[in-house]
């Protein structure tokens, strides 16, 4: 039915059968839950040769003892895989433990606190209020850590082919207090989309028009995650930043967080010599050394670049049926038959067909996620806090939702996605009643 050219009578009908689908579903007594993006155990399975590979031989290529202290940006022959990884020269790379997270609030400290050495003071130094651009929807965590070191958040918009550039820049332009961006450039979180090369270029140009120290928060978690095989390449920041002059400006974030291990990986930032320089003084502070154990399981269980898009075939044989799932329950409950039928939105909202990562991004009607989360979470189906993906937790038009479908069974997601098109509809069906 067309909710726009119905009758009360008709919207009424249909608002007291799905009350009725909602009752049933309620009875179900269900307990499911599409929150994290983390990785199923099928998928951790996949990287359990890690366990015993090193097999009792504890030297790299050089004969360094791994277990034992040193070695604080890493271990060569891992800087060479993960530069592989995400395209920049394996000299920029710096290893740390086994979150990405952590670096990046390391960072955010170091660059607000200790400051970057030869090129310049703390951002902190004169006191003034420092403040980031979050493209949104976005990654809750990186809002945290901004809330945490009491750092502004300027929410800009994503489009298909990244951040709002015209607003970036001509917010950056006006603000000599804006220092800092967030970018999730492959895949973005929630939303899947991948940046333009025109994109990529415009934000490594950011430091020629910011004020002094301007750093772009560059976090490639998905860097190798595609689950659809075709998917949209990413060009390189470093190789742009370079043309630019400007690779004293880019933090490159990266991990293995979601290709081996989530809660055992090896993670790593990328960054030009002279921020290196600092950045590793700081880190010698911090810690006698990382876990070299594990960059050297990682090294010989991964091997090379073709490795690791091997191992991530595989994820993506795990995921895609998942996101499948979700996909053709949207298409199937949600769409609107008038529009085209590649188009993913309809008159109960808008969503994205990422062709990798771990998320979907659902936008309802304005005004609807809180209620829409909330009725989901009565039936059983826990979903991510709406307003998680904004700034403060706050989702101004109230509308977005982010959707893992990553660690439930097929089976699962499948009842899932039954309550949570049901919830959508509902809750739209009852807004037009009142409005
Ligand atoms: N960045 C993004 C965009 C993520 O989605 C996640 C995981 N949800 C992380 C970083 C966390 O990575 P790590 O495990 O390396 O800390």
């Amino acid at each position: 039915m067309h909710l726009a050219d119905a009758s009360s009578e008709q919207l009424k009908a249909f608002a007291e059968s799905l009350e009725k689908q909602y009752s049933e579903l309620k009875a179900e007594n269900l307990n499911l839950d599409l929150t994290r993006g983390k990785p199923s155990s099928d998928q951790l399975d996949l990287s359990n040769g890690l366990d015993s590979i090193l097999a009792g031989d504890f030297s790299n290529q050089s004969n360094t003892d791994v277990r034992n202290y040193g070695g604080l940006d890493g271990l060569p022959e891992a800087k060479a895989l993960f530069a592989q990884m995400i395209d920049c020269p394996a000299e920029d790379v710096v290893i740390g433990g086994n979150a990405s997270l952590s670096l990046m609030y390391f960072s955010v400290m170091f660059a607000l606190h200790v400051g970057f050495g030869e090129l310049g003071a703390p951002w902190a130094a004169k006191g003034e209020k420092i403040k980031f651009i979050c493209p949104v929807p976005g990654y809750d965590r990186h809002f945290s850590i901004c809330e945490q070191f009491n750092i502004e958040m300027i929410p800009v918009a994503m489009n298909n082919d990244g951040p709002d550039m015209d607003e970036v820049e001509r917010l950056i332009a006006a603000d000599a207090s804006i220092r800092g961006i967030w970018c999730v450039p492959r895949f973005s979180n929630p939303s899947g989309i991948v940046y333009s090369e025109a994109t990529v270029s415009r934000i490594a140009k950011l430091a020629n028009i910011a004020g002094e120290n301007f750093r772009v928060f560059w976090d490639n978690a998905y860097a190798v995650h595609s689950i659809d095989e075709n998917a949209a390449a990413l060009s390189s920041i470093s190789a742009a930043a370079k043309a630019a002059g400007t690779e004293d400006s880019i933090y490159q974030f990266g991990s293995t967080s979601k290709i081996t291990f989530a809660g055992a990986g090896v993670a790593f930032v990328a960054m030009s010599a002279a921020n290196r320089k600092a950045f590793t003084k700081a880190m010698g502070i911090f810690t006698i050394g990382p876990d070299k154990v594990n960059q050297l399981r990682h090294v010989r269980f991964l091997k090379d670049l073709d490795g690791i898009n091997a191992l991530m075939k595989k994820h993506a044989a795990l995921l895609k049926p998942r996101f499948d799932i979700v996909l053709d329950s949207l298409a199937r409950e949600l769409q609107d038959s008038t529009q085209e039928s590649s188009s993913n939105a309809g008159e109960y909202g808008e969503w994205t067909a990422p062709e990798g990562g771990y998320f979907i991004s659902f936008d309802s009607q304005p005004g609807l996620a809180k209620t829409i989360v909330g009725m989901a979470s009565e039936l059983g189906v826990k979903l991510t806090p709406a307003g998680a993906t904004f700034p403060y937790g706050n989702d101004p038009k109230d509308q977005n939702i982010r959707i893992a479908p990553s660690v439930p069974s097929l089976d699962e997601i499948s009842k899932a996605m039954e309550v949570f098109v049901c919830c959508v509809k509902l809750a739209t069906v009852r807004q037009k009643l009142t409005s």
